[in-house]
């Protein structure tokens, strides 16, 4: 569904991309993970428009998301994001930010992007909240609001920037829980993070990027079984 082939990319002189190639099958739960600054933010945005690239080809469901013409806002509207800092819009109610996208992108009645809003909060968890403001929730209802709200568009696929690090530690869990959910269900995820509980319970893939290059795509239990790359190896001895 979603194919990287032979991706470079230079912020000026700067090459943060070095031919990067990998793909997401349907229902793949991909954790990408490495060093900060190896280029994972940059990589999973090329796949949403978020960011140019020079070289190489990104696929989406068969749309070329480099290729002039390409629609992205039609593309944007069928993947969802949820970024590290919760982005919400401040001035609308949760059930508003539920049904602004849903109502102005995809062109719903208020009533059905309402119900189907709803139906996405009651699933984080969260439906007793819908009147209030983004500020008036922790971090970590904001990110299940977050989701809900990428949910409620029916996106081919999902994407997450480090959703749970700017989270306190008590509420990483919750968020997660509500991706090893959407996992579960078989939705299509791209999911950059260091969350590597995450990654042995519901990622099939891992890809480990050093430096702006794929250094790792494998399986998870080859990934956390046995490493090729020292690098790999490091980092994992860091962090777990
Ligand atoms: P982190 O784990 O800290 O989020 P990352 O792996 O997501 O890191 P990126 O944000 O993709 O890394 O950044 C990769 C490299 O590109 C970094 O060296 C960063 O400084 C650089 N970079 C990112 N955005 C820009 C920009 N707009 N202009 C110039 N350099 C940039
Ligand atoms: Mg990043």
């Amino acid at each position: 569904m979603i194919a990287i082939d032979k991706l470079s990319k230079w912020y000026g002189q700067f090459q943060v991309l070095t031919d990067c190639s990998t793909s997401v099958a349907k229902g793949d739960v991909m954790v990408i993970c490495g060093p900060s600054g190896s280029g994972k933010s940059t990589l999973i945005k090329t796949v949403n428009g978020l960011e140019p690239f020079q070289q190489g080809t990104v696929t989406v469901d068969g749309v070329s998301v480099g290729a002039p013409g390409t629609d992205l806002p039609a593309l944007r509207a069928r993947i969802g994001m949820v970024f590290q800092n919760f982005e919400l819009f401040p001035h609308l109610s949760v059930r508003d930010n539920l049904t602004l996208g849903q109502t102005k992108v995809l062109g719903r009645s208020l009533d059905e992007a309402t119900a189907r809003g709803l139906k996405y909060l009651d699933r984080v968890g969260l439906l007793a909240q819908q009147d209030k403001y983004p500020n008036q929730l922790s971090g970590g209802q904001q990110q299940r609001v977050a989701i809900a709200r990428a949910l409620s568009m029916d996106p081919i696929a999902m994407l997450f920037d480090e959703p749970t690090s700017a989270l306190d530690p008590e509420m990483i869990n919750e968020v997660l829980d509500v991706m090893v959910g959407l996992a579960q269900d078989g939705m299509t995820m791209m999911v950059v993070t260091h969350e590597m509980g995450f990654a042995k319970r519901v990622a099939n893939r891992v890809v480990f990027m050093d430096h702006g290059r794929i250094l790792e795509d494998c399986g998870k239990d080859e990934f956390f079984g046995a490493p090729r790359s020292e690098r790999a190896r490091d980092f994992l001895a860091r962090i777990i």
